[in-house]
């Protein structure tokens, strides 16, 4: 299980899911809470770490295969983007986050290795950058155009990244973004659903979790606030990040919506994936089903619901469910 903080924005999911883009074994992009231009995303590790020397070295071929994702992406979008890690004060312990802003001229990309000190070119990113942390040099993780840095010492500004890049973006004459509410988010996240399904990548996988109790099934009406299908009656479900596993993947979905833990839960059945969308090669989606039945406890809500619902698997037709539903239920029914 990776290490998560109460209170930490980037690990609370109540914060994060609803501005999540994609997700891998372990890391988040996601637009950002406070955008400070248009196309303003955030890298993050999914675990709780101090910082990216903090990652583990064999987190480097995940994180450069993102990172080369949004390197395609924010090019088809605003222009190349320049990424950089978050430099926190000395005393602040905070979740490792870097800014991903469209830079089109590189021109932050210079401010930034002005402003850092001296800029080294990284082979293995956590690993170089934990050996130049051991020397001393707090470095800040960078990234452009393929290629990594480190920023090591130089005078760095007292008010923090945030502040300082928001005065050179100011000085730039990049806007501030017009939107920054959920329009700006769906807007984004259908974005990189289509740079993702145009770049051929491997399907979106989702997993999709049967609740069941003397016969009957737990049924999740979403709430305004979710992305999708807002409204209808659906399982327990959720995005899987790329290399995770399905079923490791839906105990923590199942504990994050409805605050069950996996010792109240009895896997039943995990279905073989259902592919969704047009009859292509390619699906545009594969869901895992899984069927738990529930021990001890009760479901409750979290945003993503409004109500819940214990019904007889045999009217599910007659439930207004996210399309699909039905069809996936067989895959797990008996
Ligand atoms: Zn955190």
């Amino acid at each position: 299980m990776r290490r998560r903080v109460p209170g930490c924005p980037f690990c609370e999911a109540d914060q994060l899911e609803p501005l999540l883009l994609a997700e891998t074994r372990r890391f988040a992009l996601a637009t950002a809470q406070r955008p400070l231009a248009p196309g303003h995303l955030v890298l993050l590790p999914r675990e709780h770490l101090p910082s990216f020397a903090a990652l583990l070295p064999e987190a480097d071929a995940e994180l450069r295969e993102l990172l080369g994702r949004i390197d395609a992406f924010t090019a088809g979008e605003l222009g190349l983007a320049t990424v950089v890690e978050n430099w926190p004060s000395e005393s602040e312990r905070e979740h490792a986050h870097a800014h991903v802003l469209p830079d089109p001229h590189g021109r932050l990309l210079a401010e930034l290795r002005r402003a850092g000190g001296t800029a080294e070119p990284l082979g293995l990113i956590p690993a170089d950058l934990a050996a130049l942390h051991q020397r001393g040099g707090s470095p800040v993780f960078a990234w452009r155009a393929g290629q990594a840095w480190a920023l090591l010492g130089g005078p760095r500004p007292n008010q923090g990244l945030h502040g300082w890049l928001a005065e050179r973006l100011a000085a730039q004459g990049v806007p501030p973004p017009a939107d920054a509410g959920p329009d700006a988010v769906r807007r984004w996240r259908r974005a990189w659903q289509r740079y993702r399904r145009d770049s051929g990548g491997p399907p979106q996988r989702v997993v999709t979790c049967f609740l069941r109790r003397d016969g009957r099934v737990c049924l999740f009406k979403r709430s305004d606030l979710v992305e999708s299908a807002a409204g209808k009656w659906h399982g327990i479900s959720g995005y899987l990040p790329d290399g995770a596993d399905p079923l490791e993947h839906a105990l923590e979905e199942l504990q994050e919506e409805t605050g069950l833990s996996r010792e109240q839960v009895a896997l039943v059945r995990a279905g073989a994936p259902v592919p969704l969308g047009e009859p292509a090669e390619r699906p545009p989606w594969l869901v895992h089903p899984f069927l738990f039945e529930l021990l001890s406890g009760e479901p409750r809500l979290n945003w993503e619901h409004q109500a819940l619902a214990w019904i007889d698997p045999g009217d599910l037709e007659r439930y207004d469910t996210v399309p699909w539903l039905p069809h996936v239920y067989q895959a797990v029914a008996e």
